[in-house]
């Protein structure tokens, strides 16, 4: 038997640690590894595969496309690319929106950094906890020091202020502050969704100081917190919304969209990409938007999301203390900081979680997940904090 993991180890970019298993064959909501076992996959290759594994419109766009149409530079247009820019600017409910198609969440928020210097002023607004991807423009508004540190000097003008603290808000918004970037929820940062009123009043503070909301929606988007665009059903239309993780379903796709003034921002020359707005990658998206809204999947993960924690809470387990988040994205926070073993007891078990902090497990089924999925989940958990807690 080939020793795939330690190929793996011998041969690709010591990134990402030793990978938790290899895996081979995805349906559904489960997958294979290399050995034949079966796992249900409650992180969706984190918060991407919203449809499931291989599902049939999906592949079937791709298929389609991929013999019709690869690839044309940006010198040409196609039509699903084309399609695609409608159906999100529809997204907003605000007119104009101009759309950048990318390949991945850090260049859609390459694109929004970008935007934001073209307005002239050098300030951005970024909050402690934030995530917002790993090349350098977006690593700049990114809070965590040990991604950040090693790659200084990144680019300038970027402060953080206190994530959900109205009073910072008001206090670092002014005349001289480009653009305000906001996580409606704090994926990365252990499920933190931002207090009730937050994005108003970052909306409200923008429009006083004549600032750019930015929304960074490549977690929180497209149906995973039960809403297509969380900030604009909290009742604010930002300037600048990216997107990307479950655009796809795991197809590498995102956008960053420019509203109102903003949209005026990118000229001819002032940004670019080779791959970005491909037609694949934009039939991928079509489908997986299409099938979100026929199978009404956006409103169902905000019913199934309360399921899924209803029944974490029905536990009624010591070593649990709470679930947070909003529709699909949930994180269960537990008593000790015993979050990685228990997400090596669930593995064990057959289910697929992460960690993101030391006393949170992150969940972020596919929209298609069963209800009883949800509670056999939730029994799973309960068992697996029982295990970790009786062995410490
Ligand atoms: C994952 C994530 C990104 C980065 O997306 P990549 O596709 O990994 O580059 C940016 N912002 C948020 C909020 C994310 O969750």
């Amino acid at each position: 038997m080939i020793d795939w993991m330690a190929k793996y180890g011998a041969t690709l970019a010591n990134t990402f640690g030793s990978p938790r298993r290899v895996l081979a064959r995805g349906e559904g909501t489960h997958v294979w590894d290399v050995e034949g076992r079966c796992y249900t996959d409650f992180l969706s290759g984190i918060a991407v595969n919203v449809l499931g594994h291989c599902h049939a419109a999906v592949l079937g766009a791709v298929s389609a496309q991929l013999g019709t149409l690869d690839h044309v530079s940006n010198f040409f247009a196609s039509v699903p690319q084309i399609q695609l820019a409608e159906r999100l600017a529809g997204l907003v409910g605000a007119t104009p929106v101009r759309v950048f198609l990318t390949n991945s969440g850090t260049e859609a928020n390459e694109a929004g950094f970008k935007l934001a210097r073209l307005t002239g002023r050098k300030r951005i607004v970024a909050m402690e906890g934030a995530f917002h991807g790993r090349t350098l423009g977006a690593l700049a508004l990114t809070w965590t020091a040990k991604y950040r540190e090693p790659f200084e000097p990144l680019p300038g003008g970027v402060e953080f202020i206190p994530f959900g603290d109205f009073g910072a808000l008001a206090a670092a918004v002014d005349e001289t502050v480009a653009a305000v970037v906001v996580e409606p929820v704090q994926g990365e940062n252990g499920v933190i969704p931002a207090p009730d009123g937050y994005l108003a009043a970052a909306r409200a503070a923008c429009d006083a100081a004549g600032a750019l909301l930015w929304v960074d929606e490549v977690q929180t988007g497209l149906g995973r917190c039960g809403e297509w665009l969380v900030s604009v059903a909290d009742g604010v239309i930002p300037d600048i919304v990216t997107l990307a993780k479950g655009l796809g379903n795991g197809f590498p796709v995102g956008a960053c969209l420019a509203v109102g003034p903003a949209a005026d921002l990118f000229t001819p020359g002032s940004h670019g990409t080779t791959f970005g707005g491909n037609p694949v990658a934009a039939a991928a998206a079509l489908a997986v938007l299409d099938t979100l809204r026929d199978e009404g999947l956006v409103a169902a993960a905000n019913a199934k999301g309360l399921r899924l924690s209803e029944a974490v809470l029905a536990l009624g387990n010591p070593g649990i203390v709470g679930v947070r988040g909003r529709g699909l994205l949930r994180g269960i926070v537990l008593a000790d900081p015993i979050a990685p073993a228990v997400n090596d007891a669930l593995l064990a078990r057959g289910w697929i979680a992460n960690a993101p902090r030391p006393n949170v497990i992150r969940v972020a089924p596919p929209l298609i997940v069963a209800e009883d999925e949800l509670v056999a989940f939730a029994d799973a958990l309960g068992e697996a904090v029982e295990e970790v807690r009786n062995a410490g």
